[in-house]
């Protein structure tokens, strides 16, 4: 006996490569693909089986440390190997673990680079203006020259705060002073791995002068700033279908869902379906999302629930057990969704959880 998921994801193998080959032919370099928060709630463990595969991805990104750890034992399972790399600071007992795993750590101080086991490699974290992480400018000179003197610089990063926005006046300024830093570092044995374009970066500058890697997130995953929607042609890798669980048939004057926000006209058909807030479905989009049902965009009634929702279904043949998409690749998308919730697409997606089954499809 199996007990089925309500709610699945499937992901198309075929739209992620193709996002990531047409972001790394723009970026003119392999990438460093962003698999942070379960893949930007895509499943980590699928995404990076995927993403190994592709000849374009240099090596995995993640925020935190037990991603680290999670997503190193995994490809070193696999015989397509990849580099991982933290993006957030390790604590002090976190390092050596980290770099026992092969993980490549970012360093922003001289504390941090004299900190280094002999075996670990770094990536020199530069803020140029995001001001959350990293050495400024000269500081970070002073600590890539030490750990390029310890022979651990691998590479080196800065971080976009607006490569997403029409107006990129604040991008060339950080990608300057970025550019001085790197001009600034002594030379390494291998070439330094900079990089510093998120996926509004290579679709806003395509190319950037000495960068020898990307990291394009939300990109990867078929999204794109609505301004640079044109630039390629990125699909939405996953579909998100939940199940009708129950039918009825709510009579005209009575209320649906809590706190009675939807009253019904006329006798009403309803479909309850196995998705909610708990799930990542957002509640603010209450009074105003749809989904797919039969063939056909239905409003979903009433407030949405934590684990449930109810949709007007009359007149349509559904039965229970029917599939529902709450979002697909092309006529409702996450970026509907997170507009009726008055929120962005990372938001949604990161939010899924892990009731949803993720499913791979070619
Ligand atoms: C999340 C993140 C990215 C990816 O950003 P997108 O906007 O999703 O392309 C790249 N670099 C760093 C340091 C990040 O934290």
């Amino acid at each position: 006996m199996t007990l089925a998921a309500r709610a699945h994801a499937h992901l198309s193998e075929s739209a992620l490569h193709g996002n990531l080959t047409h972001l790394s032919r723009r970026a003119g370099v392999p990438l460093l693909l962003p698999v942070k928060a379960n893949a930007y709630g895509h499943g980590l463990r699928e995404v990076v089986t995927l993403a190994a595969r592709h000849p374009d991805v240099w090596g995995l990104a993640v925020a935190t440390p037990r991603e680290a750890a999670q997503v190193a034992a995994q490809v070193a399972a696999l015989d397509t190997g990849r580099p991982v790399l933290l993006l957030t600071p390790p604590t002090p007992t976190e390092v050596p673990l980290l770099a026992d795993l092969g993980v490549r750590l970012p360093v922003a101080s001289l504390a941090e680079a004299d900190a280094l086991p002999a075996h670990a490699r770094a990536h020199l974290k530069v803020d140029t203006g995001m001001n959350r992480l990293g050495a400024r400018p000269e500081e970070a000179v002073r600590v890539g020259t030490r750990l390029a003197e310890r022979g651990q610089l691998e590479g080196a990063y800065t971080h976009f705060a607006t490569a997403d926005e029409p107006d990129l006046s604040f991008a060339h300024e950080q990608l300057r002073l970025f550019q001085t830093v790197l001009n600034a570092l002594p030379a390494t044995p291998q070439p330094l791995l900079a990089h510093a374009a998120n996926g509004g970066g290579i679709l806003s500058f395509g190319a950037l002068p000495g960068m020898r890697l990307a990291r394009p997130g939300l990109a990867s995953y078929g999204f794109a700033p609505t301004h640079l929607r044109d630039v390629l042609p990125l699909r939405p890798v996953m579909t998100l279908t939940a199940q009708v669980t129950h039918l009825h048939t709510a009579h005209a004057g009575e209320t649906v869902s809590y706190n009675g926000l939807w009253r019904a006209q006329q006798d009403t058909r309803i479909a309850t379906v196995g998705i909610g807030y708990a799930d990542g479905y957002p509640r603010n989009a209450t009074g105003r999302a749809q989904v797919l049902i039969a063939g056909q965009r239905r409003p979903v009634l009433g407030r949405i629930c934590m684990d449930q929702l109810m949709v007007d279904v009359t007149g349509l043949p559904v039965q229970v057990g029917d599939p529902v998409t709450i979002w697909n690749d092309h006529d409702l998308t996450v970026t509907d969704v997170a507009a009726w919730g008055d929120t962005i697409e990372y938001e949604v997606l990161t939010g899924l959880g892990d009731r949803i089954e993720r499913r791979v499809a070619p």
